[in-house]
């Protein structure tokens, strides 16, 4: 029997703690505002949590993180998102942040994207190396919304993610923060949990399928709210 990690425990059990904490207020506050109220929340406690962890791990004399602005090779494959966070990218798309034409320049891209890799499976996806439809000039361009998946993506050396990039048939071997990768997964873990708890659909979905789907469904918000449909493809 394998011997638990007890950080990995502490984390998952943070993880949960703030999830539950979140999506209970959430249970009380089915609207468009507590969508956002809720994943903004886990969303900055997982930006602290991980800064946290950096943090203890260069004083410890760890590495750096090779990750940084312009480096993009992780966002060329499939990312999963949670129902509350599809909500939570439909509604900044629809915010004043973003300009009419923005929305429509997202739209379809995302469309393209979706109808790209519709039929095709995970490793088909990854295979391809097909590029992420918010990855403009190697930059997120929904970065303060991006995805729990995404936050917890890191690598402490870039050249086996640009090896895999260049050739994504042979394994590459990657050092990275266990740590920041666990808190994006128990988030997202967490999130599934709470909204199963609360008699709501819980599957996470494909980012491009998904917001796809999403984007092309009157009043997604509002349907999702009520419960109906899992919005997760
Ligand atoms: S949402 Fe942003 S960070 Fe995530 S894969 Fe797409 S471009 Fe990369």
């Amino acid at each position: 029997m394998p011997t638990p990690n007890p950080a990995a425990q502490r984390i998952f059990a943070d993880c949960a703690a703030t999830t539950q904490e979140f999506l209970a207020t959430f249970a009380e506050d089915r609207t468009p505002a507590g969508v956002v109220r809720a994943v903004a929340g886990i969303h900055a406690y997982a930006d602290v949590s991980i800064a946290g962890f950096q943090a203890e791990y260069r004083a410890q004399g760890g590495p750096a993180s090779a990750c940084q602005a312009g480096c993009a090779y992780c966002c060329h494959g499939p990312v999963h998102l949670t129902p509350l966070e599809t909500l939570h990218i439909v509604l900044h798309l629809a915010s004043p942040a973003v300009s009419v034409d923005e929305r429509t320049h997202w739209g379809e891209r995302i469309g393209q994207q979706a109808a790209r890799i519709d039929g095709l499976t995970v490793q088909g996806q990854i295979g391809r190396t097909i590029a992420c439809p918010f990855l403009l000039d190697d930059c997120c361009g929904i970065y303060a919304v991006r995805p729990l998946l995404c936050r917890g993506r890191n690598a402490f050396d870039a050249a086996p993610c640009r090896a895999g990039f260049a050739d994504p048939t042979p394994p590459q071997s990657f050092t990275l923060l266990q740590e920041q990768m666990l808190v994006g997964q128990c988030l997202v873990l967490g999130i599934l949990t709470e909204l199963k708890r609360h008699g709501l659909p819980d599957s996470c979905g494909d980012l491009s399928l998904t917001l796809a789907h999403a984007l092309r469904t009157p009043d997604t918000v509002g349907r999702w709210l009520a419960g109906d449909g899992p919005l997760a493809w």
